[in-house]
Order: structure tokens, then sequence, then C-alpha cells
């Protein structure tokens, strides 16, 4: 059976100022229907771009690159955008400045025709563990944590199968990553998604997937299980230097 995701010998370059960068190289992997993959490596080693080759915002080549069942080429209508949803490292520059939550959340609603906008607002706000007092607040008047929960709760009331997640928690304080990185979970579990999580931190992606790639330079050095990378048996000589370089990982 097919995967939800498919990803099959994925390139992607870039030119800047006259030189072509390989951002990715040759990457493949495989996400089923309800599992939360992690890609973890360091600064630069191609991860974010991965996510976007597969939300279709920056051209690729591959010999299969697909989103439930649709080829990425292929997603250009509405409906498919509605599959598959980002989430953003810094949800202060994601959401607009001058929009309350509402109008943020309203928005998605608006372009896709939904009814019931007030009461799926509302939904939404509850599900992300936010109250009816932050629904008519500017991004400046709430918390960074509150923030990650409005550009959560607006990836999520489209009801996309997939979410994408790119260092959800690298720009909150250490206190509020759990929460959030919790509340992530529990979304999963609740809504039966299948979740593709980018971090450069060990322990934040073996928290939620069960399995994981290692990234370096553009390719995918192996594919482990967090069972693995707990119990140190990581094949690549990079992924156990990677493992003994996050200490936090290690102590859990
Ligand atoms: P990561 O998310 O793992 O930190 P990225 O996917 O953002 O890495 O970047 C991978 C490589 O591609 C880096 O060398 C980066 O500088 C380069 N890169 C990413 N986006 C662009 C772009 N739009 N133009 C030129 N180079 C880019
Ligand atoms: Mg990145």
């Amino acid at each position: 059976m097919a995967g939800m995701i498919e990803v099959q010998d994925l390139h992607v370059d870039f030119s800047h100022e006259g030189r072509i960068v390989h951002a990715v190289q040759g990457v493949s992997f495989s996400v089923a229907d309800g599992e939360s993959f992690g890609i973890v490596g360091e600064s630069g080693s191609g991860k974010s771009t991965v996510l976007k080759a597969i939300a279709g915002l920056v051209p690729s080549r591959s010999t299969a690159l697909s989103v439930n069942g649709r080829a990425a080429q292929q997603r250009r209508a509405k409906a498919d955008r509605r599959q598959l949803q980002f989430v953003f490292q810094d949800p202060y520059a994601s959401l607009h400045p001058r929009q309350t939550a509402d109008q943020i959340l309203r928005e998605p609603l608006i372009i896709h025709g939904l009814d019931n906008k007030d009461d799926r607002i509302a939904a939404a706000l509850r599900e992300v563990g936010l109250k009816p007092e932050h629904r008519f607040r500017y991004p400046h008047q709430l918390s960074g944590g509150q923030r990650q929960r409005v550009a959560i709760a607006r990836a999520l009331i489209l009801r996309p199968p997939i979410l994408l997640l790119d260092e959800p928690t690298s720009a909150l304080d250490v206190s509020v990553q759990a929460e959030i990185l919790n509340l992530i979970a529990g979304l999963r579990q609740a809504n039966r998604l299948t979740i593709i999580l980018v971090s450069h931190d060990l322990g934040v992606v073996a928290h939620l997937c069960n399995r994981i790639a290692i990234m370096q330079g553009g390719k995918l050095v192996e594919v482990v299980t967090a069972a693995e990378l707990r119990s140190g048996n990581a094949e690549a000589d990079y992924t156990r230097k990677l493992v003994a370089a996050s200490r936090g990982f290690t102590r859990a």
C-alpha cells in the first residue's frame, strides 16, 4: 500500500549569488497514514526544503512525490491545498500583526467557503487550549505559546489529514516547549493526523515521532526508530554523534 506521503529520489537546487546550492540530494522516504515522522539534522541540512517540496512551495525533481495519492505537480486545486497545512517556527512572523485571532482563523474559512464560521472558530480555539477571551486579541497581546496555539488552530481549522511542522517549538521558551509538544501529540491522536515534524533537536522529535530521518548536507543518512535512538542502536556514525551531542535526549 502506498504511503500517505511518498518521497522518492527528491532533489532541490537553488541558485544563490550565481552558484547552485544542492539543498536536497536524492532523499527518499515514505510516511504511512496516521504516522508521525520526524526529520532531524543540523541547521542547513535541508530539512525545511524537504517540507517545502512536499507542500509544493519550491520547485523540485523526483521519481515520485505524492501526498494522499496525488502527485505534487498536480496539486493545484483548492481542495488539494486542504490536504496539508504548515506550522512554522516563528508564530510572530507567520501571523498577521493587524489581525485578531478571530480574523486569522476566519480567513481560511472564507477562502474555502465553509459555513458556521463562528462555531468553527470557537471550537478551534478550544481545541488548542485557548479561552474565549483570547479570540479578539492581536498577536502582540498573546504570549509566544498562545501565538503558536493560534497558528496550530489555523492549520487545523480546515481539518487537513496532514500537518507539516517546521521547528514548531524552537522559538519558544523552554518551559512552553513541552506544553506545545503535548498539545500536538493530543491533537494528532484526536484527529488521526499524519505528521512530519522537523527539528534540529533530537529530544523534540523523539518525543513525538516513532520513525526519524537523519539528514546531513542535503542527504538522508538513515531512518531510525525512536527506540533505536534511545538504545544507541543507530547504524550511522553521524547519527551516534548527533545523539551524543544532544545531552537532553540521552538523559531522557
Ligand atoms: P534546514 O531547514 O535543515 O536548516 P534548509 O532546508 O533551510 O535547511 O536549507 C538547506 C540549504 O539550502 C542551505 O544551504 C540553505 O542555505 C539553502 N537554501 C534554502 N533555501 C534557499 C533559497 N531560497 N535560496 C538559496 N538557498 C537556499
Ligand atoms: Mg529549517
